[in-house]
C-alpha cells in the first residue's frame, strides 16, 4: 500500500495579507470581501510575528450590528482582535497532530491556524482544508493518530459527513454536522441513504445531495434548506471531494459550513454603508460613486463614436430639499418627521423609470441620477412630477400635513464638467428654485451665480459684526444630576444683524469658518465668557466652544490664557468644547494644543458625541473630561430602547475611563429622570434653562434647584 503523502500545513495554506494593530476593522472588511473562504487573518507585529487573529464569522456579526459599522469601521483592528492565536510552524506536517489535540481545547469556534516560518507569519491554514486532509490522509486508516484525528473530527466546528457512492449509505457524520443539518447522526449514519434522506423534514437535504452529485469534485456550492429541528431556513457551503481508501467501496467526504448569519452580515454590512437606513435609499456615497461611475461612461461615449448608447453624453442631477420639512418636523415630532422621510422616499421612486436612481444625501435632501441621451429632458419632466407629487398632502396620524418640494437640475456635460461641480451646481439651482418661492424646480444657469453673491452680501455683514459689536454671548445652564444644582453654562454665541434680527449660530459659524472669522469671533467669545465667569460664584464654570479652524491655527492657547489672566479666572472654571472634526484631520498642532490647554488645567469635553463616524476611537487617542451626548440620543427618551442602550453603554465607558457625562437636549421631565438613572453626570437642555443672555438668573432660582420636588 503507498503511503499518504505526509502533507505539510504549508501545503494547504492561504496567504493573505496581514494586518497591523493600527490598520481598521474597514481594512479587515475588504481583506474579508476579496477573499469569500478566508476564515481567519491573523494580525502582526512590525516585525511581522503573529500577536493576534481577527475571525470571520464573529468580525461580519460586529460589524453587522445595529451600530457596529459605525462604531468599528475606523477602529484600529487591535481593539476588536483576539490575541494569542493559534501559531504552528508552516512545515509541520499533518502527523504533528499532537501539538493541534492540545490546543483543541481552548479553541471553540475554531477558524483555522496561523502559520509561521521562522517566527514569521507566512500564511492561514483554514480549518476546513486541515479537516478535508486529516479525514484523507487518516482517519479511516489505522494509525496511531487515528484516535486523535477521530476527536478533532468530533470537535470541529465543520460539518464532515463521509458518504458511500452510488446512494450507499452514511458512514460518518460528525457533530457540527448533525447541528447544521438538524438530524440526529443516527438518522442518517448506517441507514441506507434513499431512506434517509426521503424521510419526514429532510426532503429538501436529497435535493442538495442531487446538487453536490452533479457538480464537478472540489467544486464549492451552496444551496439553502429547512433545518428539518425547526423549520429553520438555513444557508450551507459544501465541498465535496473524493475519497479512496484502497479495499473498501469508493467513497466521497462532504465539509460544509452553515454561512447563514455571515451571509446576512454581509448584506447588512453593504446596507450600512451604501444605504440610508430610514428610507432604505442609497446615501450620499453610493449616490456619489454612480455619479462618478454615470460620468465615466459618459465620456467614454462620445469618444469611442458611440453617440447612442443609452449612457453616452448627458448626465442629469436632480438635488430635491422638502419644503417646510424643518417646522413639520419640529412641531409634529421626529417620528413623524421619519414617517414623512419615508411617504417622501416612497413617492419619489414612484415617479422614476427602473434606470434612474433616488437617494437620500442626508436630513431632508434628496437626490435623483438620470442618464442618457435625453437625460436633460427626462430630468425636467421628473422635477415636473416630483414637485406635483409632494406638494399632494400627507396624512400623518390622522393630520394631514402639506409640504412641497423644491429642485434644482444640472446637467453634464453643458452645464457642469466633473462630478463637483454637478454636485455644486445642482445645488446652486436648487437654491435660486428655493428662492423663487419653493415648490418649483430650476435649472442651473450661470447666472445664478449671482445667488453666490448673496451669500457674499451675509459675509460682508458678518465681517462688519464684530467691529459693531453685533455679537453676544448667551449662556444655558447645566445641571449636576446627582444634587440638582446649577454648576456651570454653555456660552453660545447670537448675532444680533441690523435688518435680519437674532441669528443663531447654525446659520452663521460654518460661515464665519470658511472665510476665517471664527478666529477672531472665537477670541471675542473666549474673552467674553471669561468676562461673565468673573462675575459668577466662583465654584461655577464656563464652557465655551472652539471650532476645528481656532485649532488648526497657532494662537490659541495664547488667546486662552489672556482670556484667563485678564479676567482673573482659574483655568479650572474654563472647559473647552471640541467636536470631532477637530480630531479627525490628525495634524500635531491639534494633538499639541489640546495637550497645552490641559496641562494649563483647562477642562476638554467632546461635543456631540455620536453623531460623527467614530466617535469611540477619538476617546482612545486624547483623554478628554467629559463627554456631551448629542441631543439626539436624548430625544428618543424615555421610551427608544437603541437610544437607552447608547447612553448607558457610554456612561459606562466613561466612568471606566475617568471621564463625566452630559446629556444635551434634556426638553422633559422624563428624559431627566431617564438620563439620571442612566448614569449621566449632568443634563442641558430646554426644561433646565434656555440660553439667556443673563446667565445670574438661573443661579439661585428655587424654579430650577427644586425641580423635581416641584413637579
Ligand atoms: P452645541 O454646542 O451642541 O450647542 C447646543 C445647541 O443646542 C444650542 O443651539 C442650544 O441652544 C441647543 N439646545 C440646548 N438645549 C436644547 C434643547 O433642550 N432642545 C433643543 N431643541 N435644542 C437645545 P445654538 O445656540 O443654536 O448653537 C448651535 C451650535 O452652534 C452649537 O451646538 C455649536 O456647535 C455652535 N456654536 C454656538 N456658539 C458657538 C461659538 O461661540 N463658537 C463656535 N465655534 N460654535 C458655536
Ligand atoms: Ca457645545
Ligand atoms: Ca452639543
Amino acid at each position: 500500500m503507498p503511503q499518504p503523502r505526509a502533507t505539510a500545513l504549508r501545503d494547504l495554506a492561504m496567504t493573505p495579507r496581514p494586518l497591523r494593530e493600527s490598520d481598521t476593522a474597514g481594512d479587515a472588511l475588504r481583506i474579508f470581501e476579496g477573499e469569500p473562504s478566508l476564515p481567519l487573518i491573523a494580525v502582526v507585529d512590525d516585525e511581522g510575528r503573529p500577536i493576534g487573529q481577527i475571525e470571520r464569522h464573529g468580525f461580519l456579526l460586529a460589524l453587522a450590528g445595529q451600530y457596529g459599522h459605525a462604531v468599528f469601521a475606523r477602529r484600529p483592528v487591535g481593539m476588536l482582535m483576539a490575541a494569542d492565536p493559534w501559531v504552528m510552524e508552516s512545515d509541520a506536517s499533518l502527523d504533528d497532530l499532537a501539538g493541534i489535540s492540545q490546543k483543541l481545547g481552548d479553541t471553540g469556534g475554531l477558524g483555522g491556524v496561523v502559520l509561521v516560518k521562522d517566527g514569521h507569519y507566512s500564511g492561514i491554514c483554514p480549518a476546513a482544508e486541515l479537516w478535508r486532509h486529516i479525514v484523507v490522509d487518516h482517519a479511516l486508516e489505522a494509525s496511531r493518530n487515528r484516535a486523535i484525528a477521530e476527536a478533532l473530527i468530533e470537535r470541529s466546528p465543520s460539518l464532515v459527513a463521509v458518504r458511500e457512492v452510488n446512494g450507499g449509505g452514511f458512514r460518518l457524520l460528525n457533530n457540527a454536522g448533525a447541528k447544521v443539518l438538524g438530524v440526529a447522526a443516527e438518522q442518517l449514519v448506517g441507514q441506507p441513504v434513499n431512506a434517509a434522506l426521503r424521510a419526514e423534514g429532510v426532503r429538501d437535504l436529497a435535493e442538495a445531495d442531487r446538487l453536490l452529485n452533479a457538480a464537478p469534485p472540489s467544486t464549492e456550492c451552496e444551496f439553502s434548506f429547512h433545518r428539518p429541528s425547526d423549520g429553520a431556513e438555513r444557508l450551507l457551503r459544501f465541498v465535496r471531494v473524493p475519497l479512496d481508501v484502497p479495499g473498501d467501496r469508493p467513497m466521497f467526504i462532504d465539509i460544509g459550513e452553515d454561512i447563514t448569519e455571515a451571509r446576512h452580515a454581509h448584506a447588512r454590512i453593504e446596507q450600512l454603508a451604501h444605504y440610508d437606513s430610514l428610507t432604505g435609499l442609497p446615501n450620499r456615497s453610493l449616490f456619489r460613486e454612480r455619479l462618478d461611475g454615470a460620468l465615466a461612461a459618459g465620456n467614454s461615449g462620445p469618444n469611442s463614436g458611440a453617440n447612442s448608447g443609452p449612457n453616452s453624453g448627458k448626465v442629469a442631477m436632480l438635488a430635491i430639499d422638502i419644503d417646510r420639512f424643518k417646522s413639520v418636523n419640529d412641531s409634529l415630532g421626529h417620528t413623524a418627521g421619519d414617517t414623512l422621510l419615508r411617504e417622501v422616499a416612497s413617492r419619489l421612486k414612484s415617479v422614476l423609470r427602473a434606470e434612474d436612481l433616488a437617494a437620500r444625501l442626508g436630513g431632508d435632501e434628496f437626490a435623483v441620477l438620470v442618464q442618457g441621451a435625453q437625460a436633460d429632458r427626462a430630468a425636467q419632466s421628473i422635477a415636473t412630477r416630483i414637485t406635483q407629487l409632494l406638494s399632494e398632502p400627507f396624512s400623518l396620524a390622522g393630520q394631514t400635513v402639506h409640504l412641497g418640494a423644491s429642485v434644482g437640475i444640472a446637467v453634464y456635460p453643458e452645464d457642469a464638467d466633473d462630478a463637483g461641480a454637478v454636485l455644486r451646481n445642482a445645488e446652486i439651482a436648487l437654491c435660486r428654485a428655493q428662492a423663487e418661492g419653493r415648490g418649483i424646480w430650476r435649472r442651473f444657469d450661470p447666472a445664478m451665480q449671482v445667488e453666490v453673491l448673496a451669500r457674499r452680501e451675509l459675509e460682508c455683514d458678518l465681517r462688519e459684526a464684530l467691529g459693531r459689536n453685533e455679537l453676544e454671548a448667551w449662556f444655558q445652564p447645566l445641571l449636576s444630576l446627582c444634587d440638582r444644582r446649577i454648576t456651570g453654562f454653555e456660552a453660545l454665541m447670537r448675532w444680533r444683524h441690523p435688518t435680519r434680527g437674532l441669528v443663531a449660530p447654525t446659520d452663521f459659524i460654518a460661515l464665519a469658518e470658511e472665510i476665517g472669522l471664527i478666529i477672531p469671533m472665537g477670541e471675542w467669545i473666549l474673552e467674553e465668557a471669561c468676562r461673565v465667569a468673573a462675575t459668577l460664584p466662583d465654584e461655577i464654570s464656563i464652557a465655551v466652544n472652539v471650532s476645528a479652524v481656532q485649532f488648526r491655527t497657532p494662537g490659541l492657547v495664547s488667546t486662552v490664557v489672556r482670556a484667563l489672566s485678564a479676567n482673573r479666572i482659574p483655568a479650572h472654571r474654563l472647559e473647552i468644547e471640541v467636536t470631532e472634526s477637530v480630531l479627525m484631520d490628525d495634524q500635531p498642532l491639534v494633538f499639541q494644543t489640546l495637550r497645552q490647554l490641559r496641562d494649563l488645567g483647562v477642562r476638554l469635553a467632546l461635543d456631540d458625541f455620536g453623531t460623527g463616524f467614530a466617535s469611540l476611537a477619538y476617546l482612545q487617542r486624547f483623554p478628554f473630561d467629559k463627554i456631551k451626548i448629542d441631543r439626539s440620543f436624548t430625544v428618543g427618551l424615555p421610551g427608544k430602547q437603541s437610544s437607552i442602550a447608547i447612553i448607558s453603554a457610554v456612561t459606562a465607558l466613561a466612568n471606566q475611563l475617568g471621564m463625566i457625562t452630559t446629556a444635551e437636549g434634556v426638553e422633559s421631565e422624563d428624559q431627566l429622570d431617564m438620563v439620571t438613572a442612566l448614569g449621566c453626570t449632568q443634563g442641558q437642555g430646554y426644561l433646565i434653562g434656555k440660553p439667556s443672555p443673563r446667565p445670574m438668573e438661573f443661579l439661585g432660582a428655587p424654579r430650577v434647584v427644586e425641580l423635581r420636588r416641584a413637579s
